[in-house]
């Protein structure tokens, strides 16, 4: 059996569950004034002051909220809002061409509120160039509501020059939404001088259903939920006391150990890729080493991803596709395409991913599968298309 895809979830970490079990128990609302309410608005202060020492930001810069999705809708579409709603000539909104839905589709969203979108390119290796951002700045700043560019790509780890970028939209005076959620504890993130930054707790080993968006003093920012004003009136609803204290745990850990962990989860990935390149013919490799650790990408030429990833499964090997299914048809990776892979060779990826519990035995037992697996798709592949 081989977990190959922590980029989706990572198992929960003995200092989170300890630490979410410890406050599992309260009764208190951390609204109410009640000594219950204290006690649990204690649980939630003094993990917001280890989340920010953890993150080294303010804690009254954490937003918490209820995971990386929510998080990255109130950066995008709160901070368009309030920025348009300052100046409503500010109606366009830039992403990268390879954002998680979670800020490609809260832009389509904007688009339908009479948002104009600028979609930033990516190179064969993902990343975007930080001249494009700067001439478009150069050219359109004024009308520019926002900036958004994740940290690190979850499908293929392509790692986005953020701080670099961040100076660029501050010359400009344009704020910048990072998406940060595959970043914490594997790939160093500016969150100082990003506006916003999205952070999910099951991606660093905390619970899921929690997050937070760090927000820099001073942003413009309109909450997406009303009523009752927690959060600084960011982000309203009763705040998840013990998921809150299992994730500032689980950051606390990933970041202590970030350096040793990354240089663990690159040997692995390296290990699986040459191991796949060795054993599987016809292969391309989509992550870069300079990516995120953990995070490998490869397109099996003449397999579709799902099916390949469903007998993984049945092998006892866990990995996903990047591609997601719209009515029933396999749609190609948009992050792969963005990236200039053809439509077809899109739709035969394969993302492997590694976490705080993966070991050299979950690479020995896909490679032990894998090539088998191949075999078998492609035969699929080539009888369904009548070419054997
Ligand atoms: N952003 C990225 C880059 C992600 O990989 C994910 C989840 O896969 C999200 C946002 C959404 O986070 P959550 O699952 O906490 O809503």
């Amino acid at each position: 059996m081989a977990y190959l895809d922590h980029a989706a979830a990572t198992p929960l970490r003995p200092v989170a569950r300890e630490a979410w079990l410890a406050a599992v128990e309260l009764v208190g609302n951390p609204s109410s004034l009640h000594s219950e309410g204290r006690a649990a608005r204690r649980v939630v202060e003094e993990n917001r002051e280890r989340f920010g020492a953890s993150l080294q930001v303010p804690p009254s810069a954490i937003v918490f909220t209820s995971g990386g999705t929510e998080s990255d809708n109130i950066g995008v579409l709160g901070t368009f809002r309030a920025r348009r709603r300052d100046d409503a000539g500010r109606r366009v909104v830039v992403a990268s061409a390879v954002e998680h839905k979670a800020v490609a589709e809260a832009v389509d969203a904007l688009i339908a509120e009479g948002a104009e979108a600028a979609t930033l390119g990516v190179a064969a290796d993902g990343v975007v160039d930080p001249a494009a951002v700067k001439a478009l700045l150069a050219a359109r700043a004024e009308e520019v509501a926002l900036v958004a560019v994740m940290g690190a790509n979850n499908e293929v780890g392509a790692v986005q020059p953020v701080a670099e970028l961040a100076g660029i939209c501050a010359d400009f005076g344009v704020p910048l939404h990072v998406d940060a959620v595959q970043c914490v504890g594997a790939v160093p993130v500016d969150l100082e001088h990003a506006t916003t930054t999205a952070i999910s707790g099951h991606k660093v080993g905390g619970p899921a259903g929690v997050g937070a968006l760090v927000v820099r003093p001073g942003a413009l920012v309109t909450p997406l939920v009303y009523g009752g004003g927690h959060e600084g009136g960011l982000r309203a609803g009763t705040l998840n006391a013990p998921g809150i204290a299992g994730m500032a745990a689980a950051v606390e850990r990933a970041v202590a150990e970030q350096d040793a962990h990354a240089q663990r989860l690159a040997a692995l990935r390296d290990e699986l890729v040459a191991g796949i390149v060795a054993s599987v013919p016809d292969v391309t490799v989509n992550s870069r080493p300079s990516g995120h650790p953990g995070i490998a990408n490869i397109t099996f030429a003449g397999c579709e991803g799902d099916s390949l990833m469903l007998l993984l499964d049945a092998a006892g090997v866990s990995v996903s596709t990047g591609s997601a299914c719209t009515v029933g048809i396999p749609q190609p990776s948009h992050v792969l395409t963005a990236m200039g892979a053809s439509r077809r060779a899109a739709r035969g990826a394969l993302r492997f991913s590694f976490g705080w519990t993966s070991s050299p035995q979950d690479v020995a037992d896909c490679l032990a599968v894998l090539p088998d697996v191949v075999g078998r798709a492609r035969r699929a592949g080539l009888l369904e298309r009548g070419e054997s």
